[in-house]
């Protein structure tokens, strides 16, 4: 399974033209499926970062809104009449067109093979997370972490043993329970990316729009 980050608050690949705004988006791309999970704010930004990345947006056949702030769902407008027919899961019960089939993500569900969302968790705002099956064992993709992540990782660890997580860990600061993963990548809205990557240097990775991890 690839990821590639599409929109945060930093750039990883210079040279590009790539634009940073604060928010947060990651492709997924599993066998035939892409999945574009979260759109950032601004629909232009959004877009201009995936076509220069070299990836058509008319490929994207599922869209997955981890919450309702507009730096995670403010380009879904934008991205709607450039996707062709396309599932839609959020935890909102609207759909920007008639293209994208609302799916409300309420519980936890199988979204293509490997891909499951947490469903909606409480928080200051109701949030999904993606449990992501890799070669070496699973990984979390967070938008902000506003149920916190250890919660998030409490439920996605129903799938199997987590050894990493990628998005935005806002505030979170229970450091020593990411001491056994092989393999962390705060972007987004992580507070403290400073002290993760001085506890954890090996498992620690730079994220920012370009960056591609493969799992
Ligand atoms: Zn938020
Ligand atoms: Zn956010």
């Amino acid at each position: 399974m690839k990821l590639t980050i599409v929109y945060d608050n930093e750039i990883f690949t210079q040279g590009f033209g790539l634009r940073s705004d604060w928010g947060f988006a990651c492709l997924l791309e599993k066998g035939g499926a892409t999945i574009l999970f979260d759109t950032g704010a601004r629909g232009n930004i959004l877009l201009g970062n995936i076509e220069k990345l070299g990836i058509d947006s008319k490929i994207i056949s599922k869209i997955v809104i981890s919450h309702e702030h507009s730096d995670h769902n403010g380009g879904l407008k934008a991205l709607a009449p450039l996707v062709g027919e396309a599932d839609l899961y959020r935890l909102a019960k609207q759909s920007p067109s008639e293209n994208m089939h609302l799916i409300f993500a309420e519980d936890s569900r199988q979204i293509t093979e490997g891909v499951y969302t947490t469903g909606g968790l409480k928080g200051s705002v109701d949030e999904q997370s993606l449990v992501l099956k890799g070669k070496k064992g699973w990984y979390v993709l967070v938008g902000c972490s506003h149920p916190g992540v250890e919660e998030i990782l409490n439920v996605a660890k129903q799938y199997g043993d987590i050894i990493g997580l990628v998005g935005g860990f806002h505030g979170f600061n229970n450091f020593s329970i990411l001491e056994k993963f092989d393999f962390i990548c705060p972007c987004h809205c992580t507070q403290h990316k400073r002290e993760i990557k001085e506890l954890y240097p090996q498992s620690y990775t730079e994220c920012g729009v370009g960056k591609v991890i493969e799992i």
